[in-house]
């Protein structure tokens, strides 16, 4: 089972499903996008629309739904607060 079927079940609410479903999607994009990155980093720089642009919202919006508990989705957390991937770093400065 992963973490975030966990959550979904200790929290037991609407809010806490639709989130584990959108994270489980996530948790695969992101995956495969890593693994892109590092097969051919040319051809698949970062932008808006990459699953490292979309960590940040789901970390947030983790933390409002499962709470505390939302600490022990380290593989999210580690991606939503790590520092951007430098064509992204540069859009924001
Ligand atoms: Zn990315």
């Amino acid at each position: 089972m992963n973490p975030y079927t966990v959550l979904r079940l200790v929290c037991g609410t609407a809010d806490a499903a639709a989130l584990a479903e959108r994270l489980s999607a996530w948790h695969d994009a992101m995956v495969a996008h890593e693994r892109r990155r590092l097969t051919m980093p040319s051809a698949n720089s970062c932008d808006d629309e990459c699953p490292h642009a979309e960590a940040r919202v789901l970390w947030a919006e983790a933390r409002r739904v499962f709470g505390a508990r939302a600490d022990e989705l380290q593989f999210l957390r580690s991606r939503a607060t790590a520092t951007l991937p430098s064509a992204r770093r540069q859009a924001i400065a």
